[in-house]
């Protein structure tokens, strides 16, 4: 139990106490820390879910545009949902672009919507770690879709793949038959396609693009958690609306498909046990780090290493051997 003055108003799915909970899951301070553990470990007993959805996409494919309308789309069909970011550039940049509600201002006003920008953090494991606190405290506050938004760059796809339990990928329709330079590795993570801007002048070009999309899925190997005909490109678009319910109907499809088989159950369960190897892998190393006598040792043999003086091996021998009982 906690007795948190936020839990209670968390719980009963106050803005105001989601808001100043990510505020404090955000915050690197050890109280802050210590208070944050707590209040989560006692949400989590509650046992609330929502469905997790990430989307990924380059600057301009339209995710703004498409999660506003998808977003107001669920709210018409009372569901409440949040909106987080995980926006790599903004560890340069402080401030992120992502998730900004200036993009998203018809959602921003609605009042079963919640958008969350993505913390300005030093580093993308501090990010991770702050969004999928969020996650969490949004399913605790009731939110029924939650939807991660992150730029089609780096490792924030992997990252994103990793706290949710569906994975969307947007693109634009292709001028040529170019696959548009889509990593495979996206590729496999994606569940669903959306060819977005399927509208208008560029509705042929997106059919098309769908169905290089579809023939290079077909490629793919079928992965074990995937239903018949999954993963799945479709056409939408964010602009007319068009293919936002049938995304939709196919995103629940997966998801009940998944739960039904288990494989619901079974990536959240492999998901929360590779989350916690990992925050004891960082803070064992926070805590060797902020040792003087340990950086100190650590700094001297990582020196004799670059200068050829050691071997990394041996170094690295001496320095865990160091280390035992530490
Ligand atoms: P983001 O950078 O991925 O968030 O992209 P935005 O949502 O800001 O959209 C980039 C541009 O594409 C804007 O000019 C949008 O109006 C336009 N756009 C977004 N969705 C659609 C769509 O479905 N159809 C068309 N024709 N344009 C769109």
């Amino acid at each position: 139990m906690t007795d948190d003055p936020l839990h209670r108003p968390l719980l009963e799915g106050d803005r105001r106490a989601l808001s100043r909970a990510i505020t404090l899951v955000e915050s690197t301070r050890t109280d802050h820390r210590a208070r944050a553990a707590a209040l989560l470990d006692a949400l989590r007993q509650e046992g609330r879910e929502a469905l997790r959805i990430g989307l990924s996409g380059t600057p301009g494919v339209g995710k703004s545009t498409f999660i506003e309308a998808f977003g107001m789309k669920l709210c018409a069909e009372g569901k409440r949902v949040a909106v987080l970011a995980v926006d790599p550039s903004s560890t340069r940049t402080g401030g992120s672009i992502l998730g900004d509600k200036t993009r998203m201002e018809r959602l921003s006003r609605e009042p079963r919507a919640f958008i969350r920008p993505s913390p300005s953090a030093t580093h993308l494991g501090g990010v991770a770690r702050r969004t999928r606190e969020a996650v969490s405290l949004c399913e605790a506050a009731g939110v029924d879709v939650v939807l991660i938004e992150t730029v089609g760059v780096g490792q924030s796809e992997t990252m994103v793949a990793g706290m949710c339990d569906l994975f969307t990928l947007l693109l634009a329709p292709a001028g040529g038959d170019e696959l548009q330079g889509v990593k495979r590795g996206i590729m496999e993570i994606a569940d669903l396609i959306l060819v977005n801007k399927a509208d208008g002048d560029l509705k042929a070009a997106a059919t098309r693009t769908v169905a290089d999309y579809a023939g290079a899925l077909r490629l793919l190997r079928k992965r074990p958690q995937d239903p018949a005909g999954f993963p799945k490109a479709l056409p939408v678009s964010a602009v007319t609306g068009d293919g936002l319910d049938r995304a939709w109907d196919e995103m629940r499809a997966l998801a009940d498909w998944r739960r039904e088989t288990g494989h619901w159950q079974g990536t959240r369960a492999a998901q929360a046990a590779r989350w916690f190897e990992e925050q004891v892998r960082e803070g064992l190393l926070a805590r060797l780090e902020r040792d003087p006598a340990t950086r100190d040792r650590m700094r001297g043999l990582a020196q004799a290493v670059a200068q050829g003086d050691r071997a990394p091996e041996a170094a690295a021998a001496e320095m865990l051997e160091s280390l035992r009982g530490a």
